[in-house]
């Protein structure tokens, strides 16, 4: 069960409801130019001649579905951002229902990139750059799209990143000491919420979690237990519906194995 709707929090640093990232957004707009990484990579470092400007990355960590809310409010305040995606993660992209999803956060102006786990790809014992550029090339090929950028996942855990050809880090110093860097990472702004700080920097990588915002507020212990809850009843759902489907290819293994002959050609099945 989750717990009762808490008060929108006084102190905005504690507020992570969906109204106030709505605000943060117009907060933003009214004072700063958005870029994605699809806008701001081809710059290169020209990128640092523009006066001012918001660099909006989402590092998508458990949910596609809260993705999703946080692409269309960006969209909805004017804004194109990045989502940083990761392979073996508690999301899968290549379900139908994440494929979907991450259709409709392109069809929106967003831009994909690949979110690497650097300890995942080093495990195999093959390059992890190389990995890397071949899971970006699926992502490519199946979205029809082109990916500017990427994004270590726990780069303070692996101490790492990779530089993948074709592609900036976003942890490259243009991108992180060049211009400031904030994020609302664990609920925990280091220096106060970004719309405390619109007048004191002018050149910003804005990190917002799609986890950590919702339409309650709650905090993210709350957020991923409810998460987990909801994969859960996901996968339950598919166990049920498996198990019809099962049952159902036994009881009519005759009919489909004759209709599978005939359709391919296959040995006869000896039945004794
Ligand atoms: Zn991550």
């Amino acid at each position: 069960m989750t717990p009762p709707r808490p008060q929108r929090p006084q102190n905005p640093d504690r507020d992570f409801t969906l109204a106030h990232y709505r605000e943060i957004l117009e907060g933003i707009t009214a004072s700063h130019p958005t870029l994605s990484f699809a806008e701001a990579a081809p710059l290169g470092p020209a990128l640092l001649d523009k006066e001012r400007f918001v660099l909006m990355r989402h590092d998508v960590e458990f949910s596609l579905k809260s993705a999703l809310t946080l692409a269309e409010a960006d969209h909805q305040a004017g804004v194109r951002s990045s989502f940083f995606l990761q392979y073996g993660s508690d999301y899968n992209i290549f379900e139908p229902e994440s494929a979907e999803i991450i259709d409709r956060i392109l069809a929106l102006g967003h831009d994909i990139g690949l979110h690497y786990d650097v300890t995942l790809l080093e495990r195999s014992g093959a390059d992890p750059v190389e990995m890397a550029r071949r899971m970006i090339d699926l992502m490519e090929s199946y979205w029809s799209t082109k990916i500017h950028a990427a994004s270590p996942h726990l780069p303070m855990r692996s101490g790492k990143r990779l530089e993948i050809p074709g592609v900036v880090d976003v942890y490259d110093p243009l991108y992180f000491t060049e211009i400031k860097y904030l994020s609302d990472s664990t609920q925990m702004w280091r220096e106060g919420v970004v719309t405390r700080l619109l007048d004191r920097y002018k050149q910003i990588q804005l990190l917002t979690h799609e986890y950590h915002w919702s339409e309650e507020g709650h905090g993210f212990d709350v957020l991923l237990l409810r998460e987990a809850n909801r994969k859960f009843r996901s996968l339950y759902r598919r166990a049920e519906q498996n198990i019809v489907r099962f049952r159902e290819g036994l009881r009519l293994r005759e009919v489909r194995d004759r209709e599978f002959r005939e359709r391919f050609g296959g040995a006869r099945v000896r039945t004794r």
